[in-house]
């Protein structure tokens, strides 16, 4: 199996200011698990191309867009409370959206078997018209639209279990019954959305599931979720390809999460999708680095995470029981939608 790794280090100068969690140090992380010893010879580096202005307006406004690219001629712009540009921001979230474009050009023409794009700044909380929560444009939203125009995917699950809800993405397809959305995170927790109750709309009801968790929940409720809830229903809906907002700051070290996952966490729950994308999908799945803010914690959870894409062999993880008023009622609100949530 080969699992492409989608890297730059360019994405570095994309600068946030001193303090800022959101820091280029990030990309060190993500070198330094890349080159972790027990996945040398599994992946295959790939140089990122830049998204092209045309990719980025599938999802995103002009306005936005035009925002984005005057940030250049400035030492730093807030797009939002949070959301730094330095001047080469604008190009480098070009390249950054680029990375999951360049993952999913490489797996869906069987170039490697699976992909894990590092983009940087992330895009999950950035919505058609704003950037915001660290996130520019939204990368996986992009990839995805680019999946279904370029090689005619018509069905992609999209799952995100960053420890806060990927508003961003949710609002890009909240009408579509081609992309299923569902999402695991920490509630209430920022930005506010990802209530249970928010399911989609129009045709697009029922492809949003969202799974909102408390704080202190860990590794045992998140892998019951992704057995009980993610999987079946993505088995059920049988997409052409999956992506993955990996994001790491569910991790019980994180500076900006009040969950409580591991790095072996981490690990079982990418299993758990590499096995559901060889079933449904022939293996295709490009993971995206969403959040994560706890350099150690990233770098460790990343290294698991590629464990599990490249077939490093079973995650050390043992399953355990909790309490299944969680996945209860995640069930009670979908199984109208989905036959594998009605028992
Ligand atoms: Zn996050």
């Amino acid at each position: 199996m080969t699992t492409g790794v989608v890297l730059s280090d360019e994405l570095k100068h994309h600068e946030t200011g001193s303090g800022h969690p959101e820091a280029p140090a990030r990309i060190d992380a993500v070198t330094k698990a890349v080159a972790h010893p027990a996945l040398a010879g599994r992946l295959e580096t790939l140089a990122p191309r830049a998204a092209a202005r045309e990719e980025i307006l599938m999802i995103h406004w002009e306005r936005l867009y035009r925002e984005v690219v005057d940030s250049a001629t400035r030492d730093k712009t807030l797009l939002d409370a949070d959301t730094v540009a330095s001047r080469r921001t604008a190009e480098l979230a070009h390249l950054a959206s680029g990375t999951v474009l360049t993952g999913v050009e490489a797996v869906m023409s069987g170039k490697v078997d699976n992909a894990f794009a590092f983009s940087r700044p992330p895009g999950h909380h950035a919505k058609p018209d704003k950037a915001m929560g660290f996130c520019v444009f939204n990368n996986v939203a992009i990839a995805a639209k680019f999946a279904q125009q370029r090689f005619k995917v018509t069905k992609i699950l999209v799952v995100d279990f960053d420890v806060h809800h990927g508003n961003g993405t949710q609002k890009a397809f909240y009408t579509s019954p081609e992309v299923l959305f569902v999402s695991t995170h920490q509630w209430p927790h920022y930005p506010g959305t990802g209530a249970l109750s928010e399911v989609g709309k129009d045709d697009g009801e029922g492809f949003t599931i969202n799974v909102p968790m408390s704080a202190g929940m860990g590794d045992a409720e998140l892998v019951r979720v992704f057995r009980d809830i993610v999987i079946p229903v993505g088995r059920e809906f049988a997409p052409e390809l999956i992506l993955v907002s990996a994001g790491f700051d569910a991790h019980r070290d994180d500076p900006l999460g009040g969950m409580c996952v591991t790095k072996e966490g981490f690990g079982r729950v990418s299993e758990l999708l590499v096995g559901l994308a060889s079933d449904v999908c022939s293996g295709r799945t490009v993971f995206a680095l969403e959040g994560g803010y706890n350099l150690t914690a990233l770098e460790e959870s990343i290294v698991s995470s590629l464990g599990a894409l490249s077939g490093v062999g079973a995650q050390n993880f043992e399953d355990e029981d909790v309490d299944d008023s969680l996945v209860k009622g995640v069930r009670e609100v979908h199984s109208r939608y989905w036959k594998s949530l009605a028992t």
